[in-house]
């Protein structure tokens, strides 16, 4: 039989997400990593991106995050995000006013605009709207 992790999401809110899952793809700080079971046990920094997952006997399903820490041991994959939304959760409206807001930001950078701010809340629409699968 094929084995399983599971996959745990926690935010300052509550966990999201507790899931049988065969495989997941993280965005470390360090570049996508996937996870298999069986995998080594690790501890990493993540950025802000796309969480793809495979539920056990189900279609790939993705969420959105924001930077936090990944744990990965005895087949048990732990995120842990300062917010973190599963795709069906996302407003994509929402996302989309978001990204407007940081490029008009970015493009007009006027003293009172803080750069690094402006380019981290353009990324996580932007992730956002990738967990929606509506930008690649
Ligand atoms: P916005 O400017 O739209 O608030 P943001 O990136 O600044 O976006 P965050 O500070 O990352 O928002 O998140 C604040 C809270 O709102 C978190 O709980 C987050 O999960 C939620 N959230 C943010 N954007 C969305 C969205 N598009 N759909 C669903 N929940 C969202």
């Amino acid at each position: 039989m094929q084995k399983e992790i599971t996959l745990e999401m926690i935010t300052p809110r509550g966990t999201i997400l507790q899931q049988t899952v065969s495989y997941v793809q993280l965005p470390t700080k360090l570049g996508l990593i996937g996870i298999l079971a069986d995998h080594a046990p690790l501890i990493s920094a993540l950025d802000i991106g796309v969480v793809t997952y495979r539920p056990v006997g189900a279609a790939e399903k993705k969420a959105a995050i924001s930077g936090g820490f990944l744990e990965v041991r005895d087949n048990k994959v732990v995120v842990l995000a300062p917010t973190a939304e599963l795709a069906d959760h996302i407003d994509l409206e929402r996302a989309k006013a978001a990204y407007e807001r940081a490029q008009q930001r970015l493009k007009n950078p006027t003293q009172d605009i803080d750069v690094d701010r402006a380019r981290a809340a353009m990324f996580r629409a932007l992730s956002r709207m990738r967990a929606k699968n509506t930008v690649r």
